[in-house]
């Protein structure tokens, strides 16, 4: 890369390390034109990708949202909260994998049908035979939520 003080168009990688617990790497530069040393940072790029609803309307990923979704067909069934919590970060990589900057949002809904499947199934049938009559997850969780409330 370009060095930040003289502009030259190369420099040197004198020394790379990691950083902040492996998750990041640090590489010492020097410029061989100016002499000058700074560090670049190198970390993975995780984004969530943008969530496309069934009428074509985007939203940004709501781990809150999934995490609602997930307790309520949950609900009295002898599963413990980290379970759920390793459950949306298995879904949350799935959809960090994803090449593109946008998901359908029936992806996520079927991403949570196989982590049910796998965790409870009386919870994967409470939501399977509800999920199946929506379009839409968001709509599922919707409905979900006012169903517990009663
Ligand atoms: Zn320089």
């Amino acid at each position: 890369m370009r060095c930040p003080f003289c502009q030259a168009l190369d420099t040197k990688v004198i020394d790379s390390r990691l950083h902040a617990e492996g998750s990041q790497i640090r590489r010492r530069r020097g410029c061989p034109d100016c002499g000058q040393r700074f560090s670049t940072y190198e970390t993975a790029e995780l984004v969530m990708p943008r969530i496309v609803k069934s009428n074509g309307h985007r939203e940004n990923f709501d781990e809150d949202k999934l995490r609602r979704g997930l307790i309520r067909a949950l609900e009295k069934r002898p599963v413990s909260t980290v379970q759920i919590d390793s459950c949306i970060q298995r879904i949350k990589r799935q959809l960090q994998s994803e090449p593109d900057k946008e998901v359908e949002s029936r992806r996520i809904g079927d991403h949570v049908m196989r982590e049910l499947k796998a965790l409870d199934q009386v919870a994967y049938v409470r939501f399977a035979s509800v999920y199946r009559s929506f379009s839409d997850v968001t709509e599922f969780i919707g409905e979900i939520e006012k169903l517990s409330d009663g």
